[in-house]
């Protein structure tokens, strides 16, 4: 049963067709997409619209950012614990298939039945906060990726890195000496932009980003004991200079 949750086979392929890897973001994420825009043609034709509302317009805009820059930067997906470390199972297949589309889109889909009006201000403000968990998100993925790939680009020569025992060093300047996962991080930060639009009636719109931190929270922790695990004393080290997991002076 387990097996069959977690995954026994770390990459299944039928020939040279990778089903983790392709189901890791194109179904997934393309279907959310579409959800996305139906949701918004729907709110139009029930409520007589001639143009979408701004709270849809922004939950769409944000989300198909996020969807764009995860397929443009799709090799990215090569260095996360996903598809290093995760079987192909039970929980990834689900996950990527149904969950994502069906659940991400939830702020979208409450829209439609719960029209909220917001002021440009605060759009203005939602929108500022999206930009800086993109950026943090984007960055801090980019940093990890491009050191994992060339350790030696003279690019990366202003970051510092503590040696492992494995060959790897672990970064502890730039974002990865901010906080253990500021990947994480930013992530959350664009979860919440992507509810606010839906205003405070409801708590259904917080579902999302709710579950996301209690994802990322155990996330973190598993990774914690791998990297432990792996690393040893210099993973040690790392913690002591990096004493954050997530959040900056708070966990
Ligand atoms: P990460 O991309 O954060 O990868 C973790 C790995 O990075 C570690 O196992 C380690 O692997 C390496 N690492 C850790 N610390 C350092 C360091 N200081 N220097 C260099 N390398 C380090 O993990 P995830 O796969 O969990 O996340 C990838 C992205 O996907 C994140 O942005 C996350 O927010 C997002 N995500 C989104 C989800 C969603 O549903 N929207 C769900 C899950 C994740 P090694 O040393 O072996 O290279």
């Amino acid at each position: 049963i387990y097996d069959f949750f977690t995954g026994h086979e770390l990459n299944p392929r039928m020939g040279s067709f990778d089903l983790k890897y392709f189901c890791e973001l194109r179904p997934g994420l393309i279907g959310w997409v579409v959800i996305n825009l139906a949701m918004l043609l729907a709110e139009m034709k029930i409520h007589d619209q001639s143009m979408p509302s701004l709270s849809m317009i922004l939950v769409n805009s944000f989300q198909l950012l996020y969807v764009v820059d995860a397929l443009w930067n799709e090799e990215a997906i090569l260095t996360t614990m996903d598809i290093t470390h995760d079987g192909f199972g039970f929980m990834l297949a689900f996950g990527d298939l149904v969950w994502v589309p069906f659940v991400y889109s939830l702020q979208a889909y409450y829209l439609v039945g719960h029209p909220n009006a917001i002021s440009w201000p605060v759009a203005a403000a939602i929108t500022t906060l999206n930009c800086i968990g993109y950026y943090i998100f984007r960055s801090a993925n980019s940093q990890k990726n491009n050191f994992r790939r060339n350790p030696s680009d003279p690019k990366l020569a202003y970051l510092k890195f503590i040696p492992t025992a494995t060959g790897k060093g672990l970064l502890v300047t730039g974002w990865w000496g901010f906080v253990r996962h500021p990947n994480y991080l930013g992530d959350i930060i664009m979860a919440l932009a992507w509810s606010l639009p839906c205003g405070f009636n409801n708590i259904l719109p917080y579902f999302y980003v709710i579950y996301f931190i209690c994802l990322l929270v155990h996330r973190e922790a598993r990774d914690e004991h791998h990297c432990k695990q792996k690393y040893g004393l210099a993973w040690e080290r790392y913690c002591q200079r990096v004493p954050y997991r997530i959040f900056p002076y708070i966990y």
